[in-house]
């Protein structure tokens, strides 16, 4: 077996969750083993390392995970994208619209220099919206996105195709 098809085996469907009609991709069941865990971020590494970012910036909460881990990997800072109101100090912000409603995101206004190059990490990449947003974040920093890396893209969501189009690589590990 792949760590590919190993990672697919072990994600779990949660049907209806958080709302009627979404079928939750649980990636939880991965970080029970320690030496998978290793791997994956060993694995991810090795997909952007060629892009050589300054910094990973992950997306809360679950960018939180293996963000730190890939890092290390590429002995690079870590970041966090948080959602308003969790960052002390001063912070730059963007809102975005949501399928239902708006939310806002935002990083701590040190946590970058002019021209970084950032690789934006999330576990799951459904419709992008998120991601773009960060995006748009970074490069209100003047931050440089040079790319972004996903453990797991739901590909009828058409996410890759949104963030595509504004020219960074997008990389994904497992695609459903
Ligand atoms: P997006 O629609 O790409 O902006 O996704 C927003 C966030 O929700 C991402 O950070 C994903 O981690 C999470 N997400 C969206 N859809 C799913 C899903 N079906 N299963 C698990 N996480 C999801």
């Amino acid at each position: 077996m792949t760590l590919q098809e190993h990672v697919f085996s072990l994600l779990k469907d949660i049907p209806d969750f958080p709302k009627p009609g979404i079928v939750f991709k649980d990636i939880m069941p991965l970080f029970r083993d320690p030496i998978l865990t290793k791997e994956i971020a060993k694995a991810l590494a090795k997909q952007v390392e060629h892009l050589r970012p300054d910094i990973i910036a992950g997306i809360e909460s679950r960018g939180f995970l293996l963000g730190p881990l890939i890092a290390q990997e590429l002995d690079i800072p870590f970041i966090c994208v948080r959602k308003k109101g969790k960052l002390p100090g001063r912070t730059i912000s963007v809102s975005y619209e949501l399928e239902y409603g708006n939310a806002e995101i935002e990083i701590q206004e040190h946590a970058v220099k002019t021209g970084d190059r950032i690789l934006i990490h999330d576990d799951v990449l459904a419709t992008g919206g998120t991601a773009e947003a960060s995006k748009l974040l970074f490069e209100k920093a003047s931050a440089n996105v040079i790319g972004y890396l996903f453990l797991l893209e739901i590909k009828f969501l058409g996410g890759a195709k949104k963030i595509h189009c504004t020219g960074q690589s997008v990389h994904t590990f497992v695609t459903v």
